[in-house]
């Protein structure tokens, strides 16, 4: 097995290519970009899928450009590959055909908060923590918090969630709406700021988890929540992943309105500690949040604290003062960074999955036995409220032997989960790198997602070799 072997195709066009080039060139200027580095920072960049570059990068600054360009893409036939901020994980981003980058980076003004309605609508472009902080000082906030600052156009085109899906949901859950550009260019708004809605096809969840292969986001309309009055968290070790994962479970059969419960084992917190320069026992551990009122996060901190002591947790140190909980969710948030840290030089091939809540112990026991029978080093964190987490693969990508043992163990993972009822990814997406798992995670449907995509996009422009091969 080699990297260049796990390459998705796609025939490029380069007559088309040549014409929109030149077009693109003379219509935008120095907002069309050629050049090689550019090109290859718009292909993948954060796992071991080879780039794939696009041919040129347009940085759009409207709705009306993005269509124009999509428009002359569909004129010559030529791939389009809409690009947020680039930081998703399975090869999304890659051009197999070449074709235009539309990077949406210049797309970040913020339209409209409606504090009142606890609604607003973005530009694509804005990332969450500009969202934030420009919402702050209406008490409002916006929950989906990857680890990396991606753009709102990025996690809806994902579905994208985060530390808080436990309590707030993920994308799924708080796209209202969206302005779309067909793949034909044209323009059209679905879903709207109604809290619900039974007006047909439900076409706002089609395109969001859609990667950009059904048509280009240039607007969302979100769901805003309100700051909580009080938050309490802490952090709370195990004697191992088993034990920490039955608490997990416990705590959201019992129904105790976590807003994050994340796991962290052995090696991630190891990683955490040096890179963050936290002091943290070396053991399995969960890291918890509560939000709601001051008797309320109180109270909800001594139940967890009850059920950790029944499943063989050692002592839960939890706090209300915001300087140690901010410090405790940013290493949280740099873990994988942290974990990287741990080989320097090695690639690190971030994977997830997600399995119903009664499977998680079982499934994240199996996970850890398989990396230690095959000698790997892969920290596992997740957000392990929602049955989702994640192992980091740090892999020398010069060793066939190591890669072809890594790349085994990905697919074991991703077997497991699916053969558990759960899903071979539970907020990454789909990219290149997962392609191969829904076949088996869909059955028949997966043709259902083919005869849609050929319905959306017959001519197979939008971010091609993704998802569904047509
Ligand atoms: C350190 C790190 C931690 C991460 N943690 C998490 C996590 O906790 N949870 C999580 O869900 N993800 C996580 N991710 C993955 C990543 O941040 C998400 O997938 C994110 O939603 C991608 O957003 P982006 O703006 O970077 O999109 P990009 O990577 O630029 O694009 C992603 C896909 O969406 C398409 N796309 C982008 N913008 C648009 C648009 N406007 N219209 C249509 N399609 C579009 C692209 O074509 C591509 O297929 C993490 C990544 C890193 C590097």
């Amino acid at each position: 097995m080699s990297l260049a072997a796990m390459q998705v195709l796609v025939k490029r066009n380069e007559d088309g290519i040549a014409a929109v080039k030149a077009a693109l060139s003379a219509r935008f200027g120095e907002r069309c970009l050629t050049s090689a580095a550019v090109c290859e920072q718009h292909g993948h960049t954060t796992t071991w899928l080879p780039n794939q570059a696009p041919d040129v990068v347009v940085f759009a600054q409207t709705t009306e450009e993005v269509a124009e360009i999509v428009r002359l893409c569909a004129q010559h036939k030529v791939p389009v590959i809409p690009f947020g901020t680039g930081s998703s994980l399975e090869g999304h981003v890659n051009a197999p055909g070449g074709g235009v980058s539309i990077d949406l980076s210049r797309m970040n003004s913020i339209l409209e908060v409606n504090a009142e309605d606890l609604d607003c609508v973005v530009q694509a472009g804005v990332t969450r923590s500009q969202l934030n902080a420009y919402i702050r000082d209406t008490g409002l906030f916006f929950p989906i918090d990857p680890g990396a600052d991606a753009s709102i156009g990025g996690m809806a085109a994902t579905r994208a969630s985060g530390t808080n899906a436990v309590r707030y949901g993920t994308m799924k859950d708080v796209v209202l709406g969206l302005t779309v550009v067909t793949a034909d260019g044209r323009i059209i708004r679905t879903g709207g700021r109604a809290r619900k809605s039974s007006a047909g096809y439900d076409l706002t969840r089609l395109f969001v988890g859609s990667e950009g292969t059904l048509g280009v986001i240039t607007e969302v309309t979100l769901r805003l929540f309100g700051q909580p009055e009080a938050i309490s968290g802490g952090v709370c070790p195990f004697p191992d992943v088993e034990s920490a994962c039955n608490a997990v479970i416990m705590t959201i059969q019992s129904g105790i309105p976590v807003a994050r419960i994340e796991l962290l084992d052995k090696m991630q917190v190891r990683a955490c500690n040096a890179y963050s320069k936290l002091d943290l026992e070396e053991t399995p551990t969960l890291f918890l949040e509560f939000h709601g009122t001051a008797s309320g996060v109180k109270e909800q901190a001594e139940l967890f604290e009850a059920i950790a002591a029944d499943c063989g947790g050692g002592t839960f140190l939890w706090s209300a003062l915001a300087e140690e909980r901010t410090k405790l969710w940013t290493a949280r948030h740099n873990a994988y960074f942290a974990a990287q840290g741990l080989r320097p030089g090695s690639k690190a091939v971030s994977t997830d999955v997600c399995v119903p809540i009664s499977r998680l112990a079982e499934c994240v026991a199996e996970t850890v036995a398989d990396i230690e029978r095959r000698g790997l080093l892969a920290p596992i964190v997740g957000h392990v409220g929602d049955g989702n987490f994640h192992t980091l693969v740090l892999v020398d990508v010069n060793d066939p032997k190591e890669l072809a043992e890594s790349e085994a163990f990905i697919e074991q993972m991703n077997w497991r989960a699916i053969e558990m009822g759960g899903t071979c990814t539970g907020e990454h997406g789909v990219g290149q790198g997962k392609m191969k798992y829904l076949k088996k995670e869909h059955g028949d449907a997966l043709d259902v997602m083919r005869t849609l995509k050929i319905a959306l996009d017959p001519d197979n422009i939008m971010n091609p070799g993704k998802i569904v091969l047509v």
